[in-house]
């Protein structure tokens, strides 16, 4: 009996899974979890995204089981614990070869790098299979021969480049004879010292990706370039968490919006357009960790901002975390994140670029923030998302592009409801003085006065731009 093991990691599904596909054709399966709390903490990720994980983990456990595929599991200290674990597994169980999905930040590639050598060492087989995106990092490529870092040129060799077998969806396994090996209990996770927001906001699992896929495909995905803006509408699908730990794939998106434009990606319906550029966004980040791996090392990826004169300020970042700015639309959106573990992107990309532009603090503070309370936190979207606000990174943003946070709010929160929802010792104001409260019409005890003047601190991060030297 060809026994096969499946190490599942931030691909929690068994839909459209290209290791779990791979084993599955070959023999029986027995798949793993190694759990790796301390890891992932020394990665910034927070309460949110580890609750998030075991409950993803459940919800797989549940649909391995209906195939009876065991699910094993595994507490591991670090990463380095990886190999030998796993071969410990596979000479215990007597595997014939161990599978699994590649994830590409740096740390991540080092242990997937390990594990494939320990098991060579050993005279055993394992594959690494590229399943987190269309193209494997490496495979789509300047004309030079390098990897890109602008986004428009990737799209479009993205777009053209891109075949039918790359996103056609991968076998699901048939429900296999029962083994001789039950699965693990799942241990709780432990106490830590933040705890999640409520998990009904987020409901783990294959399941709840796939409602939310088809909900937002319904009713949203049409309307989509028009709302995505908008935070106070729900107009974006909120299937990043989703996405990070794989419980859905890109390609059963990409497929769900195929059907839904007359197999199209490039053109038909501009909502649906519009949204496959995000995934391939999401792509794009995955490939720059990989092809400039600087970026995992806490580096810009602009070499020239390395020397930036970021500020100390210790009170202008815990007025940030805890939305008291004096900037409505930031303050709430700050607090949608660390009340929902969620941000819409557009107040993504105003937050970081108040940090890092107003307030002239090292992006990477932000960054480690989102990360902690993020439920999607995900190193290659979070990093790139940080570096373009804070024009250190792909795509920068010139430095010289600072939105100006009132008139971003006017423009994206025309009724200032979602500065009411939020912040509602301003919802008595009338809506057009929600953006930037008159002194006078506040009660200074309930929300401050801007820690910044907008136009000086524009002022203090061109000057600082301008002072590297390119
Ligand atoms: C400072 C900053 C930090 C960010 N941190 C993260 C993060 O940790 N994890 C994360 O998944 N996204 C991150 N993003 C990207 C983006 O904000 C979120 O993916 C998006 O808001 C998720 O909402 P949604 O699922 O409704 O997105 P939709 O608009 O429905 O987009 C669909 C999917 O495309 C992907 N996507 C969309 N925009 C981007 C983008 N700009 N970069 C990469 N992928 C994208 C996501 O997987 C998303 O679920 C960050 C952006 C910024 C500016």
């Amino acid at each position: 009996m060809d026994l096969q093991l499946v190490w599942l990691r931030s691909d929690l599904r068994v839909h459209d899974n290209s290791a779990l596909a791979a084993a599955a054709a070959k023999g029986p399966v027995v798949a793993v979890f190694l759990r790796s709390i301390e890891q992932w903490r020394a990665h910034g990720h927070g309460a949110n995204k580890l609750d998030f994980w075991a409950r993803g983990v459940r919800a797989l456990k549940e649909s391995l089981t209906g195939l009876n595929i065991p699910l094993l599991h595994r507490d591991i200290d670090s990463f380095d614990d990886a190999p030998s674990v796993l071969l410990a597994l596979a000479q215990e169980h007597g595997v014939q070869q161990l599978h699994f999905n590649y994830e590409y930040p740096l740390n991540e590639q080092r242990r997937d790098q390990a594990v494939l050598e320990a098991f060579k060492h050993a005279g055993m087989t394992a594959q690494g299979h590229h399943d987190a995106i269309a193209f494997a990092p490496g495979s789509l490529l300047t004309g030079k021969g390098d990897y890109y870092g602008v986004f428009t040129p990737f799209a479009k060799a993205w777009h053209k480049q891109v075949t039918q077998e790359q996103l056609a969806l991968r076998d699901t396994p048939q429900a296999q004879s029962p083994l001789d090996l039950p699965s693990d209990p799942l241990p709780a996770l432990p106490e830590l010292e933040d705890s999640p927001v409520d998990g009904r906001q987020w409901p783990a699992g294959e399941n709840a990706a796939s409602d939310h896929l088809e909900r937002f495909l319904r009713f949203r995905g049409r309307y989509y370039q028009q709302q995505r803006d908008f935070p106070g509408v729900s107009g974006t699908s909120g299937l990043s968490p989703y996405l990070a730990l794989g419980m859905i794939s890109h390609r059963q998106c990409l497929q769900a919006v195929m059907s839904e434009n007359d197999g199209h990606l490039a053109d038909g319906d501009a909502g649906l357009t519009t949204w496959v550029n995000e995934l391939i966004w999401r792509e794009f980040y995955q490939h720059v960790a990989v092809g400039f791996p600087q970026v995992c090392r806490y580096q810009p990826f602009q070499e020239h901002t390395r020397d930036l004169a970021w500020r100390d300020d210790d009170e202008g970042f815990a007025a940030w975390c805890e939305g008291r700015t004096g900037y409505p639309i930031v303050d709430a959106a700050m607090r949608q994140l660390v009340t929902t573990g969620w941000m819409h992107n557009r107040l993504r990309m105003i937050t970081a670029m108040f940090l890092s532009k107003h307030l002239l603090i090292d992006w990477r503070r932000g960054e480690a923030f989102f990360m902690r309370h993020l439920v999607d936190g995900e190193f290659c979207a979070n990093n790139g998302g940080w570096q373009w606000a804070a024009s250190t990174g792909t795509d920068a943003a010139p430095y010289f592009r600072i939105f100006n946070p009132t008139t971003q709010s006017t423009r994206f929160d025309p009724e200032g409801a979602f500065i009411a929802h939020w912040l509602p010792e301003l919802a008595s104001l009338p809506a057009k003085a929600r953006h930037a409260p008159p002194q006078d019409m506040l009660n200074p005890v309930d929300y401050p006065s801007p820690i910044v003047d907008h136009k000086a601190a524009r002022q203090r991060a061109l000057d600082a731009f301008k002072a590297l030297s390119k």
